[in-house]
């Protein structure tokens, strides 16, 4: 039997989800965390709610990965290592070499790994789980699965920032964007509830989680996107700033006497919704504590950043034939749904209550007359990655 494993490898964390391909069933799935800290936390979940925990130290990604593969050989979930056909990794970052997924060897890890400059939190990481695997399972395919793959088509009038040119030609410094995987499977998805090819179809994808990120998707193809040369521009976020404007950043250090490290660290996880609201980056509890004007406020510049977002992409696709919601937020959040989208009826966009309050499957949300179809569709990450390894490997 072919099963395919895809790995979203962190600094200190392993997450797993193990497919029998090409049938795409997930046979088990779960998480090491604290890798390389004390009491390391190892989850397998498998078969009808059944789950295997255990509470040690694992020193590094090598012995993570060792420690899976065998554990999932004790659990007979495998039968040995050869029953793995593949193993498919997310990397954050593939800058201008990669549009697409491919088979990494060595000058591809070499790249991954030079790439951490523009991804320093978590390129090297996704090496590591790369490294590995390649240890444990030498003979076996690895493939590359980029965040940025699906943002690689934008044109220069959307990646080139209004910056002295020679910054782009001498270090590269554009928009990539994010959240590729993602916007690339719900939009896919969404052509099909549209009933077109998706050559033929104009879509505003929302990948609304604790990163958050809107893109503009014409003919399956990303022309434009939120995020920007790292992940911290754009809309507002869990705990980032999105866009502001770069002049608030000198001022602001010379008041609070900060160096520049401590500013962007401000910016990465002390703004956004926590830092907005003062309680939380979490929207559960932000809802919960609507009636607090501080908090009431967050959530509206919230649906207010993706509306202006959403509107100035119907523009730069000359229309828009469906809008789509997903990750935590955008998948579970109907609240903040209905308030992004009743902001725009001029658009002939309107949203159906009854359709809204539905969880879990992929939802048309929009009433039956409106001119834009407003879709919930729950992204799958790891999906994508199983299917670019199972295509790549035959
Ligand atoms: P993600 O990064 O995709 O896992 O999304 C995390 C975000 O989704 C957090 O802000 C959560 O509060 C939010 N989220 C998850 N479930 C819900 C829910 N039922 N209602 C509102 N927000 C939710």
């Amino acid at each position: 039997m072919s099963k395919t494993i895809a790995i979203n490898a962190g600094s200190s964390s392993l997450k797993w989800q193990l497919y029998v391909m090409p049938e795409e069933t997930v046979v088990a799935k779960g998480i090491v965390e604290r890798i390389g800290l004390n009491d390391s936390i190892f989850t397998i979940k498998y078969g009808e709610d059944q789950k295997y925990e255990t509470i040690v130290d694992i020193a590094d990604h090598d012995v993570a990965v060792k420690m899976l593969l065998d554990q999932l050989i004790d659990l007979k979930i495998l039968a040995s290592y050869d029953e793995i056909t593949g193993v498919g990794h997310r990397v954050v970052h593939g800058g201008e070499f990669y549009d697409r997924s491919v088979i990494i060897d060595d000058e591809v890890l070499k790249n991954i790994e030079d790439l951490a400059e523009f991804a320093p939190l978590h390129n090297p990481a996704n090496a590591m789980g790369i490294k590995a695997f390649k240890h444990l399972l030498p003979e076996i395919i690895s493939v590359a699965v980029f965040d940025t793959a699906f943002h690689a088509t934008m044109p220069e009038v959307s990646y080139l920032y209004s910056l002295p040119r020679e910054y782009y030609e001498d270090f590269k410094v554009r928009k990539y964007g994010f959240h590729g995987t993602s916007h690339q499977f719900v939009a896919q998805r969404a052509a099909e509830m549209l009933g077109k090819p998706i050559e033929e179809t104009k879509i505003i994808t929302c990948h609304l989680g604790n990163g958050a990120s809107i893109t503009a998707v014409d003919g399956g193809i990303s022309v434009d996107t939120s995020m920007g040369f790292t992940p911290l521009a754009g809309v507002t976020m869990g705990t980032r700033a999105g866009d502001i404007d770069a002049s608030t950043l000198p001022f602001l250090m010379e008041k609070l006497d900060l160096n520049i490290n401590e500013m962007v660290d401000t910016l990465n996880k002390k703004s956004g919704l926590l830092g907005l609201s003062g309680i939380s980056s979490d929207m559960r509890d932000l809802e919960a504590n609507s009636d607090k004007p501080e908090v009431r406020v967050t959530l509206d510049i919230f649906a207010d950043r993706i509306r202006k977002y959403i509107g100035s992409y119907v523009t730069v696709l000359n229309g828009v034939d469906a809008i789509v919601f997903t990750a935590g937020i955008g998948e579970n959040d109907a609240a903040i749904r209905e308030q992004i989208i009743n902001g725009m009826s001029w658009f002939g966009c309107e949203i159906d209550p009854e359709q809204n309050a539905k969880r879990g499957e992929d939802t048309v949300i929009s009433t039956p007359e409106s001119k834009i179809k407003v879709f919930m569709i729950p992204t799958d990450e790891e999906l994508v990655i199983a299917r670019d390894v199972e295509a790549l490997r035959s």
